[in-house]
């Protein structure tokens, strides 16, 4: 058993709340405390699981009901669906499998309205086997501990949590095992101030050493897309008898740091080449400009957390302008522009448009 493991357990023995279904780990009890459960906060659903258990304490029972009083019990949970799936997964039971349930992990999830996560804690809690739960949960546990990158929401991320969550698993002891690490998840680790100076997995909890903890897990429909409008300058002139161009050094912090671009001009909005008269660098620029022109449209180029849009104006430039070179503006001669690390985005523009260094082509 992996040390994260058996710290869980430990956290979950001495700190599981008292929940009713908790003293009766039947089939037909954790089936019915975790139909109730979703959607809905423990607290609540705990009031309703008992309605349910006193009106009908057995799934035979609950086969028998009429679909209008178990709706009627059922009122303000919402997603009446789930209720009636409720009744028709008891028929079934009754029906199919003799009332009882059955104990494989597959065979449970054929029943109405039971799904991975469910089967799954069917599975282990009542039956041992050992079939590891994820819910919301879990997915935010694993993603702090491991620091794991890939979105929660992704086929590739469901699979790598898939994977954490089998290998973190105590096969002697699935059910309290993913007990202890989903409530663990909504008490310790949770989704908001997480209580990390008092936690158990602190020091195995990459996120805490990384300081990412605010920052996962990630969840791809969530993120949110900035966009942002790059306005580029790309210098065409002569110094000193050889054509040079200017490159702009991304510094820390940026998406591209450390890759080089071209002298830009950002703004929170698309704007016009007249609209950027205000700004400093576009006021020196046109002292030494001899004529500006835009190359084709405004490129849109994405990134994971990013819409650029990029418009690109070629400059030709009269002696001069190699006095606009700063700490992070290099002069750099236009046949060397290949040997340095350049985005994406920038590389194609260079590719799909090969002839715009008129002076040096003249
Ligand atoms: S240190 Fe914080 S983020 Fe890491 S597992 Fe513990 S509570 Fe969660």
């Amino acid at each position: 058993m992996s040390a994260i493991t058996s710290l869980l357990l430990n956290w979950f023995s001495a700190y599981k709340r008292d929940l009713p279904w908790r003293n009766f780990p039947t089939p037909y009890h954790i089936w019915l405390s975790e139909i109730i459960l979703q959607q809905t906060r423990v607290y609540q659903g705990i009031a309703y699981y008992i309605r349910f258990v006193d009106r009908w304490p057995d799934v035979q029972q609950l086969a028998a009901a009429d679909e209008q009083e178990v709706l009627k019990m059922w009122q303000g949970l919402g997603y009446y669906s789930r209720a009636r799936n409720l009744l028709t997964a008891a028929k079934q039971l009754v029906n199919q499998y003799d009332g009882q349930f059955p104990n494989q992990y597959t065979e449970i999830k054929k029943l109405k309205g039971v799904g991975d996560y469910t089967a799954a804690a069917i599975a282990s809690i009542a039956f041992n086997q050992p079939v590891p739960v994820i819910d919301g949960n879990v997915f935010r546990v694993l993603s702090r501990l491991f620091a794991v990158d890939e979105p929660i929401d992704t086929s590739a991320g469901k699979k790598t949590f898939q994977l954490l969550a089998a290998e973190l698993l105590d096969h002697d002891n699935p059910g309290d095992y993913n007990q202890a690490i989903m409530e663990f998840g909504a008490l310790q680790c949770t989704p908001k101030n997480p209580d990390c100076e008092n936690c158990p997995l602190r020091d195995h909890c990459l996120a805490f050493a990384q300081n990412r903890v605010n920052q996962l897990p990630l969840k791809i429909g969530k993120i949110k897309v900035r966009k942002r409008f790059l306005n580029y300058f790309v210098i065409d002139g002569k110094y000193q008898q050889k054509c040079y161009t200017l490159l702009r050094y991304r510094e820390n912090g940026d998406v591209w740091q450390g890759l080089y671009d071209f002298p830009c001009i950002e703004t929170a909005a698309p704007v016009s080449l007249e609209e950027l008269g205000q700004e400093d660098f576009f006021q020196r620029l046109k002292t030494v400009a001899i004529a500006i022109r835009q190359q084709g449209e405004t490129v849109k180029h994405v990134l994971t957390h990013q819409q650029l849009f990029a418009t690109f104006y070629i400059v030709h430039c009269k002696d001069g302008f190699e006095e606009l070179k700063n700490k992070s503006l290099s002069l750099v001669a236009q046949s060397e522009l290949g040997n340095y690390p350049l985005p994406r985005l920038i590389d194609r523009f260079l590719f799909e448009n090969k002839n715009i260094f008129i002076n040096c082509n003249a």
